[in-house]
């Protein structure tokens, strides 16, 4: 099954105009992807409410709109990209009043309310920074209430600078904790394929984390090309594919009324 469970619309504030819900889907169905789901963002913040977002609600009803249209064609999932699930309480009683197909769990903002792309890494203490991004992205997998942990290795797509190359390397027994957890709360793990974008030109996370997981007996994972325009719909994928079989993952998981199924890759 050709999959991609993580992409965004005209309704992601960061996503480019002129595609909505329908118009992506058609994109995926000429892309001859099988399984879709579409999941704009919905960030929290400690501080403030949840206002960068366009109008939530409109983009749920166009993505269930789109599924019944391209009901037996593509299979159009109805799901949503959380930022901060744990930083704001209104993110649980959103999720408890909206009937989804998938929920994807992210980590984009620190605490203070700052998201880690703007953050100016050539002033900052990047051991620290990372130390705290692991701290802060446990909370998030212990607050539970979604069903993907996505791109754990959002830091090392952003925080290059100068002669620094970010790795995690000196932090797998972080990384660790935050795979132990992402198990006992049966997340499907994400392979996100936007760092084919970035300076890294792979896709995500580090191949070795990916082992880690699986040696862990981490058995569910997700692949999403994070895309934000319609050319980019399955970019990625099949690397993603690859380096999931090379683990020795054999299937996805995808969500169907917020229930897990294995899909053969
Ligand atoms: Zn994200
Ligand atoms: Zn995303």
């Amino acid at each position: 099954m050709r999959v991609d469970l993580h992409m965004h619309t005209e309704y992601s504030v960061d996503a480019a105009q002129a595609q909505t819900p329908l118009q992506k889907a058609q994109a995926c169905l000429d892309a001859g992807l099988e399984i879709i789901g579409i999941t704009d963002h919905l960030d929290y913040y400690h501080r403030r409410g949840p206002s960068e977002n366009r109008d939530v609600e409109a983009c749920l009803r166009d993505i269930r709109a789109a599924k019944q249209a391209f009901a037996g064609r593509l299979e159009v999932l109805v799901g949503i990209e959380i930022g901060q699930i744990h930083a704001d309480p209104s993110a649980d009683a959103f999720l408890r009043s909206h009937a989804l197909d998938m929920v994807i769990g992210s980590l984009h903002v620190m605490p203070n309310d700052l998201d880690i792309y703007f953050h100016d890494f050539a002033r900052l203490d990047c051991d620290a920074f990372l130390k705290d991004y692991f701290s802060e992205l446990l909370r998030v997998s212990e607050h539970g209430g979604f069903d993907v942990l996505a791109h754990i290795d959002y830091p090392l797509r952003v925080m290059r600078h100068g002669e620094y190359i970010p790795s995690f390397d000196q932090y797998m027994d972080r990384v660790e904790d935050v795979l132990r957890s992402c198990i006992a709360h049966g997340y499907a793990f994400e392979l996100n394929a936007a760092g084919l974008g970035s300076w890294q030109k792979k896709v995500g996370p580090p191949q070795n984390i990916l082992y880690e997981y699986r040696r862990l007996g981490g058995e569910r994972i997700s692949i999403g090309s994070d895309s934000h325009t319609l050319d980019t719909v399955g970019r990625g994928v099949a690397d993603c594919v690859r380096n999931a079989r090379d683990a020795g993952f054999t299937s996805v998981t995808v969500f169907r009324e917020r229930r897990p199924e294995q899909v053969q890759l």
